[in-house]
């Protein structure tokens, strides 16, 4: 394939989801592929649908998916001298024309139409006569009366459409803005762009653009349409079923790469290979290999993916990542050393950043609640000499390191005839309030030895009141 051009094109009336992201990552794929270009444009021109926040989010979310455009954002709004030019071309060789039809009247023949259960479509009543451009003329496309409208598509194969199930659809309204179906047209042409990567919503719209291209006597692109994605239920993909826009994702602790990944591999293989590197997909990735059917959406295949990229990701970097997520429960500007260590030992064990954070609570701040059943089964008050001698041994360590507070715990061990969970479950409900947190050696030499000393006092003063009010 020689350089390919792609786009993006977004309607700016909601925010950029799932379904958006997994079409912008494939033409974002076949233009790096190609060593091509991939264009962003922004589908504007329904003004009180469009909104500007969205454009920004839009921009927003692309940019931190790290699926940068080369060239736009183009605005459809900003173009409008472009598709008059393009309405003029097909007026000129009578591929368009005017109509004046007015709309309560259309929609009167549509009522009717299908109250005699036939498909509406526009009767072709201003076809042939020869309107002049008035003040409530909308321009229509003269669709060929017979024939067949067919493409390869390089995802779903062959697809023929009859002509005769087009009518002459609006290229522009009588106030001069310019359809869907046609501004497409006329962008693609002149963005020269060479594949069209979209969902397959957009199928039925093929055949009106194709036949646009040939009046126009421009090469149509490539089409590729993608099979939407469904939720479990195989239903059309909703919030119901947790997908969420993709600022949600980042908020909710998401790493770029896991989507990528997700989205990636959603509709498409490469062997049975699971994991990919930016690199790899675009050295892998083909629209051959896409398949035709709809792909699931599965949350706990996309948790599974950010926490392989959390534990892949260096660690410096996660705790910068990390920064906001503790700073939103209250965590301000922690050390970054002390985070660092923090970092490395939840790397392994978190689904999300949001996660990773909670999970780093106890770090920063001594529990304030302990977790009821942990607290039942091992802050009793058997419990309580045993944690005061932990503590007096500890005070006694010239440096709480790992190594020595292994001896330290092997000693008790070999002194008490109690097995190692018997005395570490206490002191860790003690440390971080819950019977399940990093190992406990590594925690207390992170916390240090002041620290841990007093939380384990404090789980001592609770034991005993605890068995004053029992
Ligand atoms: N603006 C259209 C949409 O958001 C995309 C059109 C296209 O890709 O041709 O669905």
């Amino acid at each position: 394939m020689s350089q390919a051009r792609t786009r993006f094109s977004p309607s700016p009336t909601g925010s950029l989801h799932l379904g958006g992201a997994h079409t912008a990552l494939f033409n974002w794929l076949i233009a790096r592929r190609h060593q091509g270009v991939f264009i962003l444009r922004i589908e504007d021109t329904d003004k009180e649908r469009s909104q500007e926040r969205f454009v920004e989010e839009i921009l927003d979310s692309l940019t931190w998916l790290g699926l940068p455009w080369d060239e736009g954002p183009y605005r459809q709004s900003e173009r409008l001298h472009v598709y008059n030019e393009y309405i003029e071309k097909l007026l000129e060789r009578d591929g368009a024309y005017y109509c004046d039809c007015p709309p309560g009247d259309l929609e009167a023949r549509r009522q009717e139409a299908l109250a005699r259960g036939e498909k509406p479509k526009y009767d072709g009543r201003c076809r042939e006569r020869g309107l002049k451009k008035g003040p409530d003329t909308a321009v229509r496309f003269k669709t060929p009366l017979t024939g067949v409208t067919f493409w390869h598509d390089l995802i779903k194969g062959h697809i023929a459409f009859d002509n005769r199930e087009l009518d002459d659809l609006v290229l522009a309204r009588a106030d001069g803005i310019p359809t869907y179906n046609f501004a497409v047209v006329v962008d693609d042409i002149t963005m020269a762009v060479t594949h069209v990567i979209r969902g397959d919503d957009h199928v039925p719209n093929t055949p009106r653009q194709l036949l646009i291209y040939q009046a126009l006597e421009a090469p149509p692109p490539r089409f590729a349409h993608m099979p939407l994605m469904l939720g479990k239920d195989r239903a059309k993909l909703s919030k119901r079923h947790g997908a969420l826009s993709i600022l949600t994702y980042r908020e909710m602790g998401f790493l770029p790469p896991a989507l990528n990944n997700y989205l990636a591999r959603l509709g498409w293989s490469h062997g049975d290979q699971e994991i990919f590197t930016m690199e790899e997909l675009i050295q892998y990735f083909s629209l051959e290999h896409v398949t035709k059917s709809a792909g699931i959406f599965d949350e706990e295949k996309l948790l599974w993916l950010n926490s392989h990229y959390i534990k892949e990701t260096p660690l410096p970097e996660l705790a910068r990542l990390l920064v906001p997520f503790l700073a939103r429960i209250g965590i301000e500007t922690p050390d970054p050393q002390y985070l660092a260590r923090v970092t490395g030992t939840l790397n392994t064990r978190s689904k999300t950043l949001v996660d990773m954070a909670e999970r780093a609570l106890f770090y920063f701040r001594d529990p304030s609640v302990y977790d009821e059943k942990a607290a039942k089964k091992f802050l009793t008050p058997e419990a309580a000499p045993l944690l005061e001698e932990i503590s007096r041994r500890l005070e006694a360590l010239p440096e709480a390191t790992e190594e020595a507070l292994n001896l330290m715990f092997k000693e008790l061990e070999a002194e008490t005839g109690l097995k190692m969970g018997k005395l570490a479950q206490p002191v860790r409900v003690a440390l971080t309030g819950k019977s399940e947190s990093p190992g406990l050696f590594e925690i207390i030499s992170i916390l240090g030895k002041q620290v841990t000393r007093r939380r384990i006092r404090r789980a001592v003063e609770f034991i005993q009141e605890i068995s004053h009010k029992g």
